[in-house]
């Protein structure tokens, strides 16, 4: 292992900043100091908060909070990247998620798909290489074990095979070949090839080779080179092509090869020859006749959580989408408030009074939204736009918001009476007025159903309450249902009315 160079000074002044940003838990920032001075590099590279916290039984929020600020003072580097679900491996990485697109094509397995902000887009944390140099901030440096199975390969993946409970060893055991190709060498690697795929890759484009179940003695040759950063061949049958494959679950997945042809299996020679400028990163493996798989994660810090954390939004305001992209998001609860009879206050106590009461109870209920880990999107007059990851949250936030506001109700002479809603859905992330923010039918949906609360009143669609844990939180409540017609909703929607608290 490489020795270990802190530097000192700048540790120490960066944790000082750190540890003033906030409250903190006891020991929070001494943990981690000792994990910046003593983990290993591989741990210090893409830190998933999510499993920190695991780790040291603090709280996931908490967990979050500190990489965010330990961000912002320089002790860390967020990375953006988007996992590839079918063999593992990090498609891109990216230091702001203005750089983010919708649709990705794999490098190392050719796998082409949209993504969605929850599903492989994740967000991880990296020692900035001021305060501690890691290998992993030298790529180039790396042997190439290191750059596939470290550097590239996900941390975060749970293996779908018994007999690989870690996929790293999976990768492992179905690599072929493995090695760095100089600009104008030419390699050779010689296998037998039994039926099924084999593919080769340099880490930044691949090819595919599908062997049949019609056998040769003949050794069959495949002449290959690597020029401006994609694979050629003299090969006549070697063609770039689209392929679909399946999954365990027939679920269709399209790949796009530079080259790729059918072959006899047998005995096989590849040649590689480098005409590029730069070295190449050579990998030939062979899935053989598996299905197509689809890799699950382990608990992480996806996009769409990143968006729904406060403490990122108030920190990193720059960090916005690209305006000329609409990323998918596949589930997201919107949480939308506004005050009964505020024409009418406003009239009775004036604009500026009336605006420094509207502001207070903003206060309030960015206590409670907080509190409950989601975000506050924007306010637009009285109302108040939220997110959450979870639906839980945000129905506990708004039983909250209204017990706020009661409490707030006692200090001052003129009531402010809250209205809630809550739905969830799938919806797009864009960049509206240099903010993130969210657009679609389900955030339509959202504000009409809080437009049907009266006084006191949260307002649930079917969606929400159906959740796992949400009829929990409303135990002690009194929940009437109801089936209402909202604008631009053709079909009739299930909601459901929750009351004030009920007092024995
Ligand atoms: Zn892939």
């Amino acid at each position: 292992m490489p020795d270990i160079t802190v530097n000192d000074q700048q540790l120490d002044e960066q944790l000082t900043q750190l540890e003033l940003t906030r409250l903190w838990s006891p020991r929070v920032i001494s943990k981690l100091e000792t994990f910046i001075r003593s983990a290993l590099d591989v741990e210090l590279f893409r830190i998933n908060p999510v499993q920190y916290a695991l780790e040291r039984s603090m709280s996931e929020a908490e967990a979050l909070d500190l990489f965010l600020h330990a961000t912002k003072v320089g002790l860390f580097e967020m990375d953006w990247h988007i996992v590839c679900p079918h063999c593992g491996f990090i498609i891109d990485s990216l230091p702001s998620m203005n750089q983010l697109h919708t649709h990705y094509l794999c490098p190392i397995c050719g796998s082409e798909r949209d993504y969605a902000l929850d599903d492989y887009i994740q967000v991880a944390f990296s020692i900035t290489p001021q305060v501690r140099d890691i290998q992993y901030h030298h790529p180039e440096s790396l042997s190439i074990e290191d750059l596939y199975l470290n550097y590239r390969l996900s941390k975060e993946l749970i293996s779908p095979l018994p007999a690989f409970p870690a996929w790293r060893d999976a990768v492992i055991y179905i690599t072929k070949y493995l090695g760095y190709v100089q600009p104008g060498e030419k390699v050779t690697a010689e296998f037998d090839l039994p039926p099924g795929i084999l593919r080769a890759t340099d880490s930044r484009t691949c090819l595919q080779l599908s062997a049949t179940y019609e056998q040769t003695e003949q050794t069959s040759l495949i002449p290959l080179r690597l020029v401006d950063g994609k694979f050629q061949s003299d090969d006549p049958e070697m063609q770039p092509r689209s392929l679909t494959s399946y999954t365990a679950e027939s679920e269709p997945v399209q790949f796009r090869y530079d080259l790729e042809r059918d072959l006899p299996s047998g005995r096989l020679v590849v040649e590689v020859e480098n005409l590029q400028d730069r070295r190449s990163a050579l990998c030939i493996y062979h899935p053989g006749e598996m299905p197509t798989p689809v890799l699950a994660l382990r608990p992480s810090l996806s996009g769409k959580s990143l968006l729904t954390s406060q403490t990122f939004r108030d920190l990193f305001r720059s960090e916005v989408i690209n305006t000329n992209e609409t990323l998918a998001i596949k589930d997201i609860t919107f949480l939308f408030t506004d005050l009964k009879g505020s024409t009418a206050m406003y009239e009775q106590i004036g604009d500026a009074k009336a605006y420094f009461l509207v502001h207070q109870h903003f206060d309030a209920l960015s206590r409670v939204i907080r509190d409950r880990n989601g975000a506050i999107v924007k306010t637009i007059g009285d109302a108040v736009m939220a997110v959450f990851d979870n639906p839980v949250e945000a129905t506990s936030a708004a039983l909250e918001m209204i017990d706020a506001l009661d409490e707030f109700n006692r200090t001052i002479s003129q009531a402010l009476i809250l209205k809630v809603g809550i739905h969830r859905g799938h919806s797009i992330a864009v960049t509206v007025n240099e903010r993130n923010d969210y657009f679609g039918q389900n955030v339509n949906i959202a504000a009409r159903v809080q437009a049907l609360a009266d006084a006191n009143e949260v307002y649930l669609t079917a969606d929400v309450y159906n959740s796992p844990g949400v009829s929990d939180v409303l135990k002690a409540h009194h929940v009437v249902p109801d089936e209402v017609l909202v604008k631009g909703v053709s079909e009739k929607l299930n909601v459901y009315k929750i009351g004030r608290q009920h007092r024995d």
